[in-house]
């Protein structure tokens, strides 16, 4: 059946010669043209939308302060409001060991005296803020991510929410899992041996793994590229839902090649199969196979995300929870990617509690697919699940959404009294 994406994928002249209609060629045109119109300006009305309920509460919660703190490698944030009630968030240490200057200097200052319900426009008031734009990219994002996530703990544990609920509300109890490994240096079987190893331990029922040579394609990358694609499919089989991600690896030409053979093997998505930012070769990609393309997890800007959802560069797009600048920004490019009928993904790290702040964010979208990003729980900082114990980990290829206030996890109350202010 030919879809209205088909029609505008094919443009005006093509689409009227597929569909055999009755209307001229111009008509047509005329007819995408408005179409094209409509779905740019309800993408834009949807980024300016409120994404969450925060707005609904009815008794101020005032930031007291917002600090980054430390013990050893490890950096957590805290967020206290003027009642003295506490949110935490938990950083990537490989991220924030570099980070935490503009953290320190430039974000946490921002939040004293705010009210935490304003928390969706005080994410763009801090990026205009003191010049802050000029820092933007993940330097800045993860650092204002990191404050949003440790404020929205602090309004989930003030009113007796998990964050979830604050975000819109839970749409399912459970977030299934695609297993990624993200090896570029062993043989194809070997990959295949550690998929295999990573599916009997978490019971993902989708993986995803690396093509290419990260940002750059060899001939010898290739010929594994060309050997990996069927053995991956041969070996897990037709049930098995199967991505993988070239991380720009490739020209549009090999791109389209490497789709191709994709395709072939009917495979979920082909993830940034051409330098990130090529905005354009990108979208020439999407148009040149029916595999969907995702990408944006080097993304910053809700703008170019605007540009690759309304010109169908992605047909799934992925914000990093963290890089993007946390769960709110990132619902925006949800609410914009719905508007197309596009799903969102979102990449994450697994150190700093990924699979925990992607659970919430899965839980509340519509427009998901059944499989999330899983890097299973690296961390060394000591928590337990509040109330049921243990760490948040898959069970059966899927995390249970937790339910009890804020983020539902509870960190060791002696670990955080050896914890120490960071200064610059
Ligand atoms: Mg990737």
């Amino acid at each position: 059946m030919t879809t209205r994406r088909t029609l505008l994928k094919l443009g005006c002249v093509g689409a009227a010669a597929l569909v055999n209609h009755p209307a001229t060629a111009a008509e047509v045109c005329r007819n995408t043209d408005n179409d094209l119109r409509e779905l740019k300006a309800r993408i834009r009305n949807a980024r300016l939308r409120p994404v969450s309920k925060l707005h609904s509460l009815t008794e101020p919660i005032i930031i007291d302060r917002v600090e980054m703190l430390r013990r050893d490698d490890q950096f957590l944030v805290r967020a206290v409001c003027t009642e003295g009630v506490t949110g935490w968030a938990l950083a990537n240490p490989g991220l924030m060991d570099s980070a935490f200057g503009i953290f320190v200097n430039r974000v946490a200052p921002f939040f004293s005296g705010k009210d935490a319900r304003d928390l969706e426009m005080l994410l763009d008031e801090v990026f205009v803020t003191d010049s802050n734009y000029k820092w933007q990219g993940l330097a800045l994002w993860i650092c204002v991510a990191r404050a949003e996530l440790a404020i929205l703990d602090l309004i989930g544990k003030r009113t007796g929410q998990p964050v979830h609920a604050l975000l819109g509300g839970k749409l399912r109890d459970f977030v299934g899992l695609y297993h990624a490994n993200g090896d570029r240096n062993h043989s194809a079987q070997w990959v295949v041996e550690k998929l295999k190893e990573s599916v009997a331990e978490s019971g993902a029922r989708a993986v995803k793994f690396k093509l290419g040579a990260r940002m750059h394609y060899t001939d010898a990358s290739t010929a594994r590229d060309h050997v990996l694609i069927p053995m991956v499919r041969k070996h897990f089989g037709d049930d098995m839902v199967i991505y993988a991600d070239a991380n720009s690896s490739y020209d549009v030409a090999t791109a389209l090649k490497i789709g191709r053979v994709m395709e072939a093997y009917n495979y979920g998505f082909f993830e940034e199969p051409v330098q990130f930012d090529y905005l354009q070769e990108t979208k020439e990609v999407a148009d040149g196979v029916s595999i969907p393309i995702a990408g944006g997890e080097q993304e910053s800007s809700l703008w170019r995300f605007e540009w690759l959802i309304a010109n169908r560069a992605l047909q799934i797009v992925q914000p990093d929870l963290i890089y993007f600048g946390g769960l709110l920004r990132s619902l925006r490019v949800a609410a914009m990617a719905r508007e197309a009928g596009i799903d969102i993904v979102p990449h994450i790290s697994g150190s700093g509690l990924g699979s925990l702040y992607m659970a919430h964010f899965a839980s509340v979208v519509s427009n998901t697919t059944e499989y999330q990003e899983y890097k299973g729980d690296p961390d060394k900082v000591p928590y337990e699940v509040t109330g049921r114990g243990g760490r948040f980990r898959a069970v059966d290829g899927r995390l249970a959404v937790p339910m009890t206030p804020g983020f539902g996890i509870t960190f060791d109350p002696d670990y955080l009294s050896g914890l120490e202010p960071v200064r610059v």
